[in-house]
């Protein structure tokens, strides 16, 4: 099981998730326990967890919990285990129905893409998983966008792409999920905060910019090196927030760590 610390660190990440908008009553956060085990909370809104007890233990390899009597849980959990297992260096991960950035995933001409410094780290492209590919291989699914098996995990696990130089982890940290949300991944709870946050920042600034330009107006964007460098020098300053939305979460009576 998770430690003391690990288990305060969840908690406070899923009432920054939401303090911060990246979450509402839906959206979640994992983290990976093992290579075989992660934890997640149970059906329950980000906001509300506050002890061990709203806590799921899940197996990677299926995405279905330890314990046969464990409460029920997100019908979305496969998103995660999926990742888990195609990226063994990958620790935490977020989904979010971020309405800053969900027009992105549905407008192929106009990309998300970094153009804001704390977000380099998108690069100059951030891949859109559609689930229709997996619906047009076999059109008797559900057709409702939600990731509710370890097909639709595996695949939108596959849009992540794996990274040349870093074994173990994705090409890219984050992909959009077509009129659905995002997915966000990170090697500790906080850096995937951190991204999810200044994701969303991005969205809104590049939406912003967008409107100013209007159609067919010239946004900004960073080429690679700039994307890059930027990207390095934000996960070189990730922890430095982190007290400060620890600090703004503590404060607010709508979240409690017992
Ligand atoms: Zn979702």
């Amino acid at each position: 099981m998770a430690s003391n610390d690990e288990i305060r660190r969840y908690i406070r990440g899923c009432h920054i998730l939401h303090f911060h908008g990246i979450v509402d009553a839906y959206g979640h956060l994992s983290y990976r326990l093992s290579d075989r085990l992660f934890i997640m909370s149970r059906y329950l809104a980000p906001a509300l967890v506050s002890s061990l007890a709203d806590l799921v233990v899940y197996k990677i390899e299926d995405g279905e919990p330890l314990m046969e009597d464990a409460p029920n849980g997100f019908s979305e959990r496969y998103i995660h285990s999926e990742i888990y297992k195609a990226y063994p260096k990958v620790k935490a991960v977020v989904h979010s129905h971020s309405l800053d950035v969900v027009p992105f995933s549905i407008s192929p001409s106009t990309p998300l893409r970094a153009c804001f410094h704390m977000a380099g780290f998108l690069g100059t492209e951030v891949p859109v998983w559609d689930a229709a590919t997996v619906y047009r291989e076999d059109e008797t699914m559900v057709q409702s966008m939600l990731v509710r098996s370890t097909r639709l995990g595996a695949s939108l696990a596959q849009t992540l792409g794996v990274a040349a130089d870093a074994e173990g982890l994705p090409r890219h940290p984050v992909a959009l999920m077509r009129g659905h949300g995002f997915v966000c991944t990170g090697d500790s709870i906080e850096m995937v905060i951190s991204k999810s946050i200044y994701t969303a920042q991005n969205a809104r600034v590049q939406m912003a910019a967008q409107s100013l330009a209007g159609g067919g107006g010239h946004v900004h964007f960073f080429n690679e090196r700039e994307a890059a460098d930027a990207g390095r020098t934000t996960i070189a300053g990730a922890a430095k927030p982190w007290p400060l939305w620890v600090a703004e979460v503590e404060l607010n009576p709508l979240y409690s760590l017992k």
